[in-house]
């Protein structure tokens, strides 16, 4: 896999104005001669850059996904660490942050044969784990909103 990150920056659109820098969790961005600048081997995906930017400068990258990975059944996963990675046709790598601690119980048999469904039905059909959580009530407060402007 690469270390290649998915967020685009539109040069023209992009002020300098270093909103991006402050939500940055991985200090991977700088801004150099007016411009936002990404340390591909920093980022982490998590697209808080993107929703951060007040002149829309950045954006994800729709890459088709050619594969999936999953962790084991039993392995614990942690809310907001990598729980799974999508690999794009171009070799980019994505990472999945998990919503919540738990177990893994189940994975959804469906995508590795077509892991397109995460990006159709994300929701639904595209599910990726059944998890039984660790600790729900803390850590429902600190869920991210679905909305239109994440990925
Ligand atoms: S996607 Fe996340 S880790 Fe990567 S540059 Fe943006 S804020 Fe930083
Ligand atoms: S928040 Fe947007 S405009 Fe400001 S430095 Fe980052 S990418 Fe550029």
């Amino acid at each position: 896999m690469t270390n290649k990150h998915s967020v685009r920056l539109n040069r023209e659109l992009c002020v300098g104005c270093t909103n991006c820098i402050k939500k940055c969790p991985t200090g991977a961005i700088r801004v150099r001669s007016g411009k936002a600048q990404i340390n591909e081997y920093r980022c982490i995906d998590c697209g808080e850059c993107i929703r951060a930017c007040p002149h829309h400068a950045k954006s994800a990258s729709m890459d088709l996904i050619s594969r999936l990975d999953f962790v084991d059944l039993q392995e614990d996963i942690v809310q907001g660490m990598r729980c799974a990675s999508i690999e794009t046709a171009e070799g980019l790598t994505h990472a999945i942050l998990s919503p919540l601690s738990g177990t893994v119980i189940a994975r959804n048999p469906d995508l590795g044969a077509d892991p397109h469904i995460v990006e159709k039905d994300p929701y639904f059909a595209g599910w990726l784990y059944r998890v039984i959580p660790s600790n729900p009530e803390y850590e429902l407060s600190h869920l991210t909103p679905c909305g239109s402007d994440t990925i």
